[in-house]
């Protein structure tokens, strides 16, 4: 076996990962070493093109996990998709660039991370971000934007492809979603989601902008305290034990290479796991951190007794309806829009809101009973109160409408944003390169279909409004032969859980949180009970975010990085 020493590693050379590798190695004096299980896809034709969104879906850059059979889902097990590359994820994605909801990440410190507020994260999402203007054919298609909300400094290019030419499509959809009283939004990058937008991309010069192509190849690839091991799989972490504060300290790192060589990395100062929300619960469940009970199962000696390692699993289910149409659509148009509990369910919404807040209680209590010993009821009734209260009291956006129409077809992609659901992720084998048990029980609760359907019905709505309408011959998905006019609630349900797939945005395994309300990380994202292990990446989000996650991940790990410099 191979051995080395460097005061940082980093697990996962991925969208966050890779912010940190840069950050960190900054400093000529430290060593950083990141140890990627994927291989560097910089010359990747797929990764590349910003005109054609999953291309690399499916293929050996794509860990293609699948769920456990989804019991209230109609028992379906979902194709399941996160990169496997150095710039993990951001190199598959859809590099759509949308900022959350303000209220939302207000939330994290309130609940008792201090210093992760929205202005904070929003100040260091823009030091990511390096914003291209759009030129003035682009503003005549519908590309705005407000320059307050953006950064101009930062690594990862932010802008509209040159394929963004539909003349037609901007005032189609505006107008569409004006006729429904729902608003223009000139920028949904500050804080404020609702309405009808055009959306930029991680893209430059019609190149996308992952976070290897930003963050690592222009500037941290020439650096010589910065090493980077491609087609390597981290397997465990090894511990001792300080004497003094009887913290665990991360000692070293063990890994395999492709060809099942074997590598032991040791670490001065720091192990940050940046796996990723699938694989960093798993890392720290192979390292005899978790639920002790579920290690035991699989012989891995308990090092750190934590059972909300991989629960509160938090991701969206998303069904599409479609339409063909007698416009023939160009290009690859940034629609979206983003509605409230206001916009779906208009006059109902109190009525709405008092049958969520009376089932809270419940749904707390089968959350609590199935995390394993995890949660308790009481604490996830206030934790599912302060969701409850986003949603109703603070009006942010429920659902997203995602317009994607192309050649001949109108295309509405949509998902409810804040599902009550919570899942789990959990160590499912004894070989340490198998994939884990993915668990999101979507439509745990009737409110999270309820919502679903709503999103359907809106979008089949649009669809028969002025003058969308004009330009759609006839729907296809559901199709009313499928789904009728006057079609019931139970109807759509049944039709939603036919077809939704993963809307593959899993958050909160590794949640940033105190210890006492279920937290893996505290405020410095240092693991419970370690003295230099951090979780970097969408895992420790606490809760689900309204925009997409690169926007906040990229903040949250350049916040992360100044958080270890200081230290
Ligand atoms: P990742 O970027 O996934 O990084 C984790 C890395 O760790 C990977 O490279 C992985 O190979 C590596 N790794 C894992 N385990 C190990 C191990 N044991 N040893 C070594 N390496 C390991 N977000 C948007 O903002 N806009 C979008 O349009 C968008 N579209 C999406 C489309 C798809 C298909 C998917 C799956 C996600 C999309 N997202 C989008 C979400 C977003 O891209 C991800 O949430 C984000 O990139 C995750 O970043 P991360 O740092 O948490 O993990």
């Amino acid at each position: 076996a191979n051995t080395a020493r460097f005061d940082y590693i980093i697990v996962g050379g991925g969208t966050c990962g890779l912010v940190l590798a840069n950050r960190l190695s900054e400093d000529s004096g430290v060593t950083v070493a990141v140890i990627e299980a994927g291989d560097s896809v910089f010359n990747n034709a797929n990764v590349k093109n910003t005109t054609t969104y999953g291309l690399s879906l499916g293929t050996s850059i794509d860990w293609q996990y699948s769920s456990a059979p989804q019991v209230y889902g109609n028992n379906r097990t979902l194709g399941y998709n996160q990169g496997k590359a150095l710039g993990g994820t951001s190199v598959i994605n859809g590099m759509t660039f949308v900022r959350p909801e303000s209220a939302q990440i207000d939330l994290w410190e309130q609940l008792g991370n201090k210093g992760w507020n929205w202005s904070s994260l929003f100040e260091n999402s823009k030091v990511a971000e390096h914003f291209v203007p759009p030129p003035s054919s682009q503003t005549a298609l519908g590309a705005a934007y407000n320059p307050s909300y953006h950064g101009k400094e930062g690594h990862v290019g932010v802008g509209w492809t040159s394929a963004f030419i539909d003349t037609n499509a901007y005032q189609t959809f505006n107008t569409t979603w004006r006729n429904l009283a729902v608003p223009y939004n000139q920028d949904p990058n500050g804080g404020k989601l609702r309405g009808f937008s055009v959306w930029p991309y991680t893209q430059k010069d019609d190149i996308r902008q992952d976070s290897a192509r930003s963050y690592y190849w222009p500037i941290a690839a020439a650096r010589s305290n910065l090493q980077v091991f491609v087609n390597t799989t981290a397997t465990r972490i090894l511990w001792q034990k300080d004497a003094t504060t009887g913290l665990e300290v991360a000692d070293s790192v063990e890994s395999v290479g492709a060809n099942g060589t074997k590598l032991t990395i040791s670490a001065s100062r720091e192990v940050i796991i940046s796996a990723g929300s699938i694989r960093s619960p798993l890392l720290l469940e192979q390292s005899g951190v978790g639920n002790a009970q579920i290690l035991k199962k699989f012989s891995i000696p308990s090092v750190i007794d934590l059972p909300s390692v991989g629960e509160n699993l938090q991701d969206q289910p998303n069904n599409g309806v479609l339409a063909i149409s007698n416009h023939t659509w160009v290009g690859s148009p940034p629609y979206v829009t983003f509605l409230t509990a206001q916009d779906l369910f208009g006059t109902n919404a109190s009525t709405v809101e008092a049958q969520v807040r009376k089932n809270i209680p419940s749904y707390a209590a089968l959350i609590a009973q199935k995390s394993n010993g995890a949660f308790q009821a009481s604490v996830q009734e206030r934790l599912l109160t302060t969701q409850a209260d986003l949603i109703f009291k603070d009006a942010i956006s429920l659902v997203e409408i995602y317009h994607s129409p192309f050649s001949g077809i109108v295309n509405f992609p949509f998902w409810n944003l804040l599902p009550f659901a919570r899942g789990s992720i959990h160590v499912n084998s004894q070989d340490p390169t198998a994939h884990p048990l993915i668990n999101p029980n979507y439509f745990e609760f009737d409110f999270d279909l309820q919502v679903q359907v709503m999103a359907a019905r809106t979008g089949r709505k649009a669809l028969n409004t002025s003058p969308l309408s004009s330009v759609v011959k006839s729907e296809i998905s559901p199709g009313t032969y499928t789904v009728s006019k006057d079609a019931s609630d139970q109807v759509w349900g049944d039709w939603v859980k036919r077809t939704y797939t993963s809307n593959l945005h899993p958050v909160g395994t590794c949640a940033m949180l105190p210890r006492d309300i279920g937290g893996v990380v505290d405020a410095e994202l240092k693991v419970y009970g370690t003295k230099n292990v951090r979780v970097v990446d969408a895992s420790v989000l606490p809760f689900q975010v309204c925009g997409h996650l690169t926007s906040t991940l990229y903040g949250v790990a350049e916040k992360a990085a100044k958080i270890i410099k200081q230290t």
